[in-house]
């Protein structure tokens, strides 16, 4: 990336934190994500991320981490689209580390903070979300799992599905409703260790560059100290962690954008047909420009969008136009690479055929593209 891509309003020293990081993944972890066991989550990776100290960069100082006051959405997304550029599956444990924690951080008592999040920020416990129920998808507020009031506590009953890091992870910011017929305003959160009786699930097998599955809870008891902020305040949370996780979904699909540009770059310039290299035909040279573009402009949404939110500003309409158009972008970008390379990029293990896959999925999680449109619009009209 050259520095004329590179915000100007940010640091030398962010690029600096992004370009090592992209090092840190492409040299060190890529190697370690290749030997995790498909489909499941790879903890050796999630050490790895901890013994190098790239997860504790987005952990409270107080927590085992190194944050002093507030997470940083500018650190967040420097970090994300770095790993990204070097590894995808290191990104996305690394920022599944962020989401599944960040409710218990914001909201959770200091007992289930102390229990948890030094833990995850060292790598050795495993967080998700878990917000999605197979009828509650983007209209998540109408989300069913019981969450039944009991002596000293709730019990929990009901599926998630779709959820990261499932059935794997140790510990769950989980969702679940405490107010019937209310919608939003009848929503709880819970931290939810896996070893509660009454836990289970299974994995899906569905394109992502990381674990993926069902969780399935029957009965299962959740103290009352375990509760995550208000009761029937939970999503609330919920909306206060995805306003700082959106913009960086656009940072990992910006660090993916890159990676394809870059290679492609390489290519085009030493690819030889018709006796002259692929930059010089117009068809390619226009396409070059546009990838080139589009990932630039990405990049400026997605960091102006984090720096609002660092600034404390109100960031919905920005962090949804990053997401939306740092993922629509990538998508693109990548499609057009993939032509520029021709055959070679659709072999199995090719980068471009890599990104292809894993870039498919950020169009639909963390609220789809159209449900990100739907938020614009909203605004416009506030
Ligand atoms: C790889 C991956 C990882 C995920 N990880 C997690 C996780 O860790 N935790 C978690 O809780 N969830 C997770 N999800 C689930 C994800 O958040 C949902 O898939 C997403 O919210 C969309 O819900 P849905 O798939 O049920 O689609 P639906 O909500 O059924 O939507 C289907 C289609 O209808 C459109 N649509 C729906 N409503 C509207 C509307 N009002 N206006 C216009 N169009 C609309 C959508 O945009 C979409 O195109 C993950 C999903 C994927 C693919």
């Amino acid at each position: 990336m050259g520095t004329q891509d590179f915000p100007l309003f940010l640091s030398r020293e962010s690029r600096e934190v992004l370009l090592e990081v992209r090092v840190l993944a492409g040299e060190e972890l890529a190697p370690i994500a290749g030997a995790g066991p498909a489909g499941r989550v790879n903890r050796p990776l999630l050490e790895a991320l901890g013994a190098h100290g790239v997860l504790q960069r987005i952990f409270p100082a107080d927590l085992g981490g190194q944050v002093s006051g507030e997470v940083s959405a500018v650190v967040l997304c420097l970090l994300r689209e770095g790993l990204a550029g070097g590894s995808t599956a290191a990104e996305t444990a690394f920022a599944l580390q962020g989401l599944g924690s960040y409710p218990i951080i914001q909201a959770g008592s200091d007992e289930v903070r102390r229990r948890w999040i030094p833990a995850v920020a060292r790598g050795e416990a495993v967080a998700a979300f878990a917000l999605t129920e197979p009828d509650a998808g983007s209209d998540a507020a109408s989300l069913s799992l019981v969450a039944e009031r009991v002596d000293g506590g709730y019990r929990l009953s009901g599926a998630k599905k779709w959820i990261s890091n499932a059935p794997d992870a140790d510990i769950y910011s989980v969702f679940g409703r405490t107010t019937e017929g209310a919608g939003s305003r009848g929503v709880t959160a819970f931290a939810l260790p896996r070893e509660t009786k009454g836990v289970g699930g299974e994995s899906l097998d569905l394109l992502a560059p990381h674990a993926i599955g069902t969780l399935e809870l029957d009965g299962a008891f959740v103290p009352d100290d375990h509760v995550l902020g208000e009761v029937d305040g939970g999503f609330a949370v919920a909306m206060r962690t995805l306003d700082l996780f959106r913009p960086s979904v656009g940072a990992f699909a910006v660090g993916m954008s890159q990676a394809a540009l870059d290679v492609t770059i390489e290519h085009a310039g030493a690819r030889e047909s018709f006796g002259k290299a692929l930059r010089e035909f117009q068809a390619v040279s226009q396409q070059l420009a546009e990838m080139a573009v589009r990932t630039k402009a990405a990049r400026l949404l997605v960091y102006e969008a984090a720096a609002a939110y660092d600034a404390g500003e109100r960031v919905t309409r920005a962090a949804a136009m990053a997401k939306l158009y740092a993922t629509e972008a990538a998508q693109a970008v990548v499609d057009m690479a993939i032509q520029i390379h021709g055959a070679r990029a659709l072999e199995r293990g090719h980068l471009l055929e890599h990104l292809y896959r894993d870039v498919r999925a950020t169009r639909i999680y963390e609220g789809t593209s159209e449900i990100q449109r739907e938020i614009i619009t909203r605004e416009l009209y506030r």
